[in-house]
Order: structure tokens, then sequence, then C-alpha cells
């Protein structure tokens, strides 16, 4: 899913034009606890290594929290999010039109796209000129609109025109990595994924619910620790919850439903 601010651009999963590698999914056995609140100091353990996910932490209660008060967030990814419940093709070309662009600049550019062709056969018969055209002013958008077509090419010759139901398959798509495959399995197939973005990255860490360096990282300790029930939503939530009250810089704590229960990891500045 995307976003627009600074934040997300420098730290998009999948990069242009190359996708990005290297995940040390190891663990160290120190966990951290919720009460550490007040505490500003940069972590201390290696870059690298990522610490287990913190068993104490309320995240039943902070889920049913931020669900109750979603309602009243005007988060820019609620548009993206309408566009991305139509179907699997639908929801991989979203995603990677997202890379780099703000949400409702996202969401006008898959429609205009999806009006000259809905199905992978039928874009690879638009020009690529045209392409671009529709998906403009979406960033890099001429090398978003070569790779929409590479993955056509690649849909219909190995896949028989259809996106495929599994991971291993997804990532082996041009431009696709870990956030936008699952993105693709829970909005496109309604399968178990958890899709880590920056916004998922930054608030469990600040929370004190993981302690990593990477969006990765943080994927492969909370598939070991959240509860299934939390997998499909907690990308939903923490976005719009990141994009209204949890902001990169200078969050607003004082509007907080969760407050009582996050240990500020790394926030240095709040209002
Ligand atoms: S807004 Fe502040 S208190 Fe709330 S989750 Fe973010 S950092 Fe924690």
């Amino acid at each position: 899913m995307g976003e627009g601010s600074k934040a997300h651009r420098r730290s998009a999963e999948e990069k242009l034009p190359s996708s990005s590698h290297g995940v040390a999914k190891s663990a160290s056995s120190a966990v951290v606890p919720v009460a550490e609140r007040g505490r500003r100091s940069r972590p201390r353990e290696s870059a690298g290594q990522a610490a287990p996910g913190n068993a104490d932490f309320p995240i039943d209660e902070v889920m049913r929290r931020l669900r109750a008060k979603a309602a009243h967030w005007n988060a820019p990814v609620v548009t993206l999010m309408a566009e991305q419940n139509q179907g699997p093709f639908r929801v991989l070309i979203g995603c990677l039109l997202s890379l780099r662009t703000k949400d409702e600049t996202t969401a006008g550019a898959v429609k205009r796209l999806f009006a000259l062709g809905k199905t992978p056969q039928e874009l690879l018969e638009v020009p690529t000129r045209k392409v671009e055209q529709a998906i403009y002013p979406v960033g890099f958008y001429r090398t978003k609109a070569k790779r929409i077509q590479e993955i056509c090419r690649i849909l219909v010759d190995r896949h028989g025109g259809r996106v495929p139901n599994c991971l291993e398959a997804l990532l082996e798509l041009p431009g696709v990595g870990r956030k936008t495959a699952n993105l693709v399995l829970v909005k496109g197939f309604d399968l178990p994924g958890i899709c880590v973005d920056t916004h998922v990255h930054r608030i469990t860490n600040r929370w004190g619910y993981v302690r990593t360096h990477t969006p990765q990282q943080t994927e492969f300790v909370l598939r070991s620790f959240l509860p299934r029930r939390h997998w499909k939503t907690i990308n939903d939530l923490l976005v719009a919850f990141g994009q209204t009250i949890c902001k990169p810089v200078s969050p607003i704590c004082s509007r907080c439903p969760v407050a009582e229960f996050c240990a500020r990891r790394g926030v240095y500045r709040h209002r």
C-alpha cells in the first residue's frame, strides 16, 4: 500500500528501478519491556539483528482500540483501499503504482489505466505511450509503464493471464517485493499474509512490540509472533493510524488511543 510521505519515499520496500534484497532473519534473545517509555536512546544492538516480539504487549487491546477509532481518521489511504478491493491484478498494479506516490494520485492513475484495459492481455495491447499518459503523474511513470507491461507479458506467458496466488511466484515478478506480494495475497486472494510497509515497521517498533531495523525483519518477527487474527488487518489499520496520528515525524501522542501501552522507542519529538 502506498503513502505519500517523504519517509515512505525513503524506505519503500520495492525500490525503483531494482528490488531490494538481503534480510537478516536472526533474532537476539533480548525482549523489550513495554515500560520503556521516556527512553530516548537509540537501540544498542548491532545493525542487522532483529529481536523477537514482546510477549507482554497487549496487542489485542491495541488493535481493538485502533479499529474503534479508524472510522474517524480521514486517512488518504482510504481512497486507495477502495481501489484495492477489486481483484488481484488491480491490487498488484495499484501497489506498483503507489511506490513513491501519494495515495490519492495512485487511486486516480489506477482508474485511468484500467479504463484502457482490465486484464494483462488487454493492457499488453495498449501502446506504452498511452500507458504512460494514463498513469501520469505517479512517480517514475515511464519506468512503471514499462514494468507494468513486462509483468503483463509474464502473466500471459507463464500464468495463463492470471496473477499467481503464492508468495514465491509473486516475488519472481519484476519490481515486486515482499510488501506488494503480501498485499496481493491478502487483498487480492483473501489469503493470510502480513504486509509490512514503513508505517507498520515504524509503529510496531515505537510500541516496543518488535525491535527490528528493516520492514523485512519486522515481517519475519510478526510472522512468528503476531496472532493470525490480526495478519490481514494490521496493514490497513497502521497505515491509516500512521498517516493521521502516529506520523513519521512528531507523532500526535496527545491524541493517541494507545499511548498508555506505547514505549515510544525512537520518538524524539512529539505533540
Ligand atoms: S502516537 Fe505516540 S503514543 Fe501513540 S503509538 Fe505513536 S508514538 Fe506511541
